[in-house]
C-alpha cells in the first residue's frame, strides 16, 4: 500500500476515518490510530472518544448483571412469603407467582453472566 498524496511513498497505516493510506508525512498519530494530517484529525479524534466511552460502559456492566435478578428475587420473595403466610399456602396464586419471579431471577443471573463470562 502506497500514500493517497504520495503514490512513490509506502503508507505506514490508514486514515481511521477515511482509509486512505498515509506516509509519515501525511499522517497524524492520535495514540489509538492514525488520522490524515490537518483533514481528519478531529474527525478521529471524535470517534476514539466515542468508542473509549463504549468501552468503559461495556467493562462497568459486569457489575450491573445483578441489579435485575435482585429486583426479580425480592419481588418473588415478596410474593411467595405473602402467599405463604397470609393465604392458603404453597398451592396459591400468589406463592405460584412469587416462585415464577424467584426462577426468572435465577434464568436472568445465569444468562447474564454467561453473556460477560468473557470480560477480566
Ligand atoms: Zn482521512
Ligand atoms: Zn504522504
Amino acid at each position: 500500500m502506497h500514500c493517497f498524496n504520495h503514490p512513490q511513498t509506502a503508507a505506514i497505516g490508514t486514515c481511521k476515518c477515511c482509509n486512505r493510506g498515509l506516509c509519515t508525512d501525511c499522517a497524524s498519530d492520535l495514540g489509538h490510530g492514525l488520522a490524515c494530517r490537518d483533514r481528519h484529525e478531529a474527525q478521529v479524534e471524535a470517534m476514539n472518544m466515542i468508542i473509549e466511552k463504549n468501552a468503559r460502559i461495556y467493562a462497568a456492566a459486569p457489575k450491573n448483571i445483578l441489579i435485575g435478578p435482585v429486583f426479580f428475587l425480592l419481588l418473588g420473595l415478596l410474593f411467595a412469603g405473602f402467599g405463604y403466610f397470609s393465604s392458603g399456602g404453597i398451592t396459591d396464586l400468589p406463592f405460584l407467582m412469587g416462585l415464577a419471579f424467584i426462577i426468572f431471577a435465577i434464568v436472568s443471573y445465569v444468562r447474564s453472566r454467561a453473556l460477560f463470562r468473557e470480560e477480566p
